[in-house]
């Protein structure tokens, strides 16, 4: 497994669309294998692999509050149902780092999705599970949670991303 880069915002890849994944073979598990490993690195506790520059349908999360590992793996996932009714999480993303803003989406999900091993799976999310799990998707659309922010929140934020892009590459000589 390799720890991989994740791109942060400002970046014009993590607003691309990512495409669908044919089939689930040792390189996609392998992609899965590392994106996980980065994830539990970060730490996160869910990656999409647009992130890590891979403009594929694939994302990784882990949950739980343990040391117990419990990795969820989704190819293609596909909201099938969402419920009426919101709820607020403050979000953060590895993508925009040291930001955090409170964020409501339905509160219940249900999604289709293809395994670790390709097979077809569907799962009724709601809590934390759904969130992360909208969350995640909307990365596959080149969607990042602070585009839900006002116009002036979000510049305000990427701007400041953006310096701190400037300064940390300034460093590195
Ligand atoms: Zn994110």
């Amino acid at each position: 497994m390799t720890i991989r880069k994740i791109l942060t915002e400002p970046d014009p890849f993590l607003r691309q669309k990512s495409t669908k994944v044919e089939k689930v073979d040792d390189n996609i598990r392998k992609l899965m294998d590392d994106m996980l490993e980065t994830m539990y690195e970060a730490p996160g506790i869910g990656l999409a692999a647009i992130q890590i520059g891979v403009p594929k349908r694939v994302i990784v999360m882990d949950l739980a509050k343990d040391e117990k590992k419990s990795p969820l793996y989704f190819v293609n996932p596909e909201i099938i149902l969402k419920s009426q009714n919101n709820s607020a999480y403050e979000e953060g993303c590895l993508s925009v780092p040291g930001q955090f803003a409170e964020i409501n989406r339905p509160e219940k999900c249900h999604i289709k999705y293809l395994d670790y091993r390709g097979e077809s799976k569907e799962l009724k999310a709601e809590g934390l599970l759904a969130t992360c799990i909208q969350h995640e998707i909307d990365h596959l659309e080149g969607i990042l949670f602070i585009d839900y922010l006002s116009k002036l929140k979000k510049s305000m934020i990427v701007k400041k991303l953006s310096k701190e892009k400037k300064s940390l590459e300034r460093i590195v000589v």
